[in-house]
């Protein structure tokens, strides 16, 4: 491991300023290379493909695979810290980068638990925090016996790999279960099964540690999934009790510190009614990077969570985490499944013209259906209420009616561009 050290054929930073290596060259990858440009660092990405969309805009690239042990040490000669925009990197390799002295962050012992749900279940129900009933599945009659316990109301997961609904199957009955359970065995998926939550809402709490120990959280937002795709984010989720709110930013960030995490996190949660007929919530799962459910924090807040990411993992100073306008909507532009004629920029350039105040993000990426190619964030004025739930769908009708634009091409509420004619509350 001498290469670690050698840093000849490291591109230096004119302001002596840190090189971050981050493994994969998505768009959480190229969405924290703004923020590295913003504080003069340089993001050195390990892309699979110079036309991946971080390897785009960094000139600082390094290209392999996040499997690849080689690859993933090339990235690390010469950087201040290695950290992640893709979360499946066997463990093993970055333990041996560790013991050679590179800053990992999060630590492979930290990592492990946004990389396997089975683990991550249980280091969280040893601590106490509130999980759904679980249990790992190593056979088919695992999976008959957790059937029975649970009266039918299950999940199987992929315990690791899975990702976006991929490795998430929800049989209708023990005769599917089992189906799937054998499939995903014989093929050597590791398995477990969760009791099916009745929830109310999916929220995601969004906080950020650094190694010496601070801690930030931003509010808690509402996300909306559609087919296992994070299409909607609400910040903050409307009409969320003071009381609830408080106590979910709470677990959160004592998770982050109990499972020692360096950088931003997000705890997935679904809202469910309590036995006492009082809402509560059950974690659902971990990212230990920036997240789906934190880009509204790129115009919505006074630190977004790609700057808030560099700043932990580098032992920054947390910014603050206040927000920018009392409502922000964040809809995801997916792939269509026919992608329109009109060229992307043409479709921007309409959307400018419809809704001025949406401030688009796209990923440079070519359009396939239900690929993440960009998103929209729309902020509310000042006067705004958050708890309002006819004036956040407003907002929410804005910000969706300019993801299906950009992704479709065609105002789904038949506005017409020519006449600009107002068809919606939300056209001014
Ligand atoms: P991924 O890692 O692919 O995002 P998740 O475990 O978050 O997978 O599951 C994807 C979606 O499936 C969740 O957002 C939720 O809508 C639904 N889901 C997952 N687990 C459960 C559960 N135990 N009960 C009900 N719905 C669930």
């Amino acid at each position: 491991m001498d290469h670690v050290n050698d840093d000849s054929r490291i591109r230096r930073n004119p302001l002596g300023s840190p090189v971050v290596a981050m493994i994969g060259g998505g768009q959480l990858a190229r969405m924290t290379h703004q923020s590295a440009v913003a504080l003069g660092q340089t993001l050195r990405v390990l892309a699979a493909d110079p036309q991946d969309p971080a390897a785009q805009v960094t000139p600082d690239v390094v290209i392999g695979s996040h499997d690849d042990p080689d690859a993933v040490r090339r990235a690390a000669v010469g950087a201040d810290v290695m950290t992640f925009d893709h979360e499946h990197v066997p463990p093993e390799i970055l333990l041996e980068l560790e013991s050679a002295g590179v800053a990992v962050r999060p630590r492979a012992s930290a990592l492990i638990h946004a990389q396997d749900k089975l683990v991550m279940r249980r280091a969280l129900a040893e601590i106490g925090a509130p999980v759904p009933p679980f249990t790992g599945v190593d056979s088919v009659d695992d999976v008959r016996r957790f059937h029975a316990e649970q009266e039918g109301w299950i999940v199987l997961k992929a315990a690791r790999g899975g990702y976006d609904g991929r490795g998430v199957w929800m049989p209708d009955s023990l005769e599917e279960a089992e189906r799937i359970a054998t499939e995903q065995l014989d093929a050597g998926v590791p398995m477990m099964a969760e009791a099916r939550v009745p929830w109310i809402r999916e929220l995601s709490a969004l906080v950020a540690r650094s190694p010496f120990g601070q801690g930030a959280v931003w509010p808690v937002v509402e996300t909306v999934q559609r087919d296992g795709i994070c299409a909607v984010v609400v910040a903050p989720a409307t009409g969320l009790p003071d009381d609830l709110r408080s106590a979910v930013q709470a677990t959160a960030l004592r998770l982050a510190e109990h499972l020692d995490v360096t950088g931003v996190m997000a705890v997935e949660l679904f809202e469910v009614t309590g036995s006492d007929d009082r809402p509560g919530v059950l974690v659902n799962e971990l990212a230990m990077r920036p997240h789906n459910s934190g880009h509204w924090t790129m115009d919505g807040a006074t630190t977004s969570q790609f700057e808030q990411h560099l700043r932990a993992v580098l032992d920054y100073p947390l910014g603050s985490t206040v927000p920018t306008a009392p409502v922000t909507v964040m809809a995801n532009v997916l792939g269509a499944a026919q992608a329109p004629e009109m060229s992307m920029d043409e479709r921007v350039h309409h959307l400018g013209a419809r809704f001025p105040h949406a401030k688009v993000h796209l990923y440079g990426k070519s359009e396939r259906p239900g690929r993440k190619i960009g998103h929209v964030n729309v902020l509310a004025d000042p006067g705004v209420d958050p708890d309002d739930a006819e004036q956040v769908a407003t907002i929410r009708a804005v910000a969706e009616h300019a993801a299906h634009w950009l992704s479709h091409g065609e105002w789904a509420d038949g506005w017409d561009p020519h006449t600009g004619a107002p068809v919606g509350d939300f056209d001014r």
